[in-house]
């Protein structure tokens, strides 16, 4: 019978016995942390909590939280947990909201990640006769040797072909037949309709999944890619500070991503307050690794925002799943005094059959703030009158309008005029930052 987990021991284990696990795990990685962290030590002194202070899961909530700003403040080595001799490997943010952080890897933190990437690749229907290829971004970015790693240690055959050169990538694609393919979805959505430029229908290729990550995506996103690439499209969640992608991915079931929770213990927290919300709640997700070596973080805000759900799954994974993040607390707009989340925009565009090539650019004029988007007309729409197009741009603006509460400006360009993206796309162009 097909292999349908990968340690299933431990994604089947029974809820009451991973909270145990946890439990046990948490108590040791804190005492590691305070014994070899004088930062977080210094912390949780001033917070008057020592490591025999955390008993059960709960007592988690008494400990305090760490910040991309604190690991920009102990920039280089400051959170490291074992001597820098111990260390293999390091990797780095993409820096997509300002200094890059890096992060440190044991052997035994390599292997831990890369098993979470291999229980996603498993989770897809992956197995050693399948043909993975890899195009995030390798080097310092997490994503291409996260994959790589849990491919290898499926046992598939592994194509390390990073990101970019479009044309290389379908012909590799093609002649070796690829069947699992990991990108960004963006990325995804570029070779779905490079294949198109190509004449090749979404029959033609080998794939029969995506693993598609590392920056939010819709669900009209996952149904385009889908039919573009022939494909079954899967999320995968993860961030460097606690390993890189895989720290959660989805199943059979696309509904919501399983976080591996024998390894990182989540809460949906109130960013504002700090407050642990109760599950089902939408808030900040944070992050406590339970055994990793090196780099060990202790409630560690993430600033994506998401809702968590310990419902059964079909799949029979047992571990709590995560929503699609919605967007970063920072990636928020606010306009005009109005919450704007970038995916919001991104729905509307799809559901009127637009393609998800767009850009939002806003700006303060005369103390108001305006509200741009750049979407690309298809090439069957070019030839349409002036008139027509004019008329288009003010169902969209209405379409969006209707979501968000707030007037855009719609600006229908020419197909192909805005730049396509090989790893994380960068759709937001706040130019009220740059006049500050
Ligand atoms: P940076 O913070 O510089 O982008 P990373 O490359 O480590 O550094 O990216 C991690 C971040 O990418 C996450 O915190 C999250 O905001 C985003 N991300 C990763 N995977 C997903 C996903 N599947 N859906 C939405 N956002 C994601
Ligand atoms: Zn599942």
């Amino acid at each position: 019978m097909k292999q349908r987990y990968y340690q299933e021991e431990i994604e089947t284990m029974p809820v009451s016995e991973i909270k145990k696990l946890q439990e046990r795990k948490l108590q040791k990685q804190i005492r590691h942390v305070y014994e070899h962290v004088p930062y977080y030590r210094a912390l949780m002194d001033a917070k008057g909590v020592k490591p025999e202070d955390i008993k059960c899961l709960e007592d988690i909530r008494k400990l305090p939280f760490l910040s991309k700003s604190d690991l920009r403040e102990t920039y280089p080595y400051g959170m490291l947990a074992v001597p820098l001799a111990d260390c293999v490997r390091i990797q780095s943010t993409s820096g997509t909201t300002g200094k890059r952080v890096i992060a440190y890897y044991t052997q035994h933190d390599v292997d831990l990640w890369e098993e979470c990437c291999a229980r996603a690749i498993v989770a897809v229907g992956g197995t050693k006769e399948d043909v993975v290829q890899v195009c995030y971004g390798y080097g310092l970015f997490t994503g291409g040797p996260g994959l790589n790693g849990g491919s290898h240690k499926v046992g598939s055959l592994t194509l390390p072909m990073s990101s970019g050169n479009t044309d290389r990538q379908i012909q590799f694609m093609m002649d070796l037949k690829a069947t699992i393919l990991c990108c960004t979805p963006s990325y995804a959505a570029y070779i779905g309709e490079s294949l198109k430029d190509r004449g090749y229908k979404p029959e033609d290729n080998f794939l029969k999944a995506g693993i598609f990550g590392a920056e939010p995506w819709t669900e009209e996103m996952r149904r385009d890619i889908q039919a573009s690439l022939g494909i079954k499209a899967y999320d995968i969640y993860g961030l460097t500070e606690t390993s890189g992608p895989g720290v959660a991915f989805e199943c059979s079931e696309q509904h919501g991503m399983h976080i591996n929770e024998d390894h990182f213990y989540a809460e949906v927290i109130d960013p504002e307050t700090g407050e642990v919300l109760p599950e089902g709640s939408k808030g900040e997700l944070v992050f406590t690794s339970l055994d990793k070596e090196a780099f060990p973080l202790i409630r560690y805000r993430t600033r994506d925002i998401c809702v968590l759900t310990r419902e059964k799954c079909a799949c029979g994974r047992t571990h709590i799943r995560m929503s699609k993040p919605m967007g970063r607390s920072d990636d928020m707009l606010i306009i005009r005094g109005v919450n704007v989340f970038p995916s919001q925009i991104e729905t509307v565009l799809l559901n009127e059959g637009y393609a998800p090539n767009y850009r939002i650019e806003v700006d303060r004029v005369n103390n108001s703030d305006t509200l741009d988007v750049f979407v690309e007309l298809l090439p069957e729409q070019f030839s349409d009158t002036v008139s027509g197009v004019t008329a288009m741009e003010k169902k969209l603006a209405n379409a969006i309008k209707t979501i968000l509460g707030i007037n855009p400006t719609v600006h229908l360009v020419a197909p192909r005029s805005i730049e396509r993206s090989e790893g994380k796309a960068v759709r937001v162009i706040d130019k009220r930052k740059l006049h500050d």
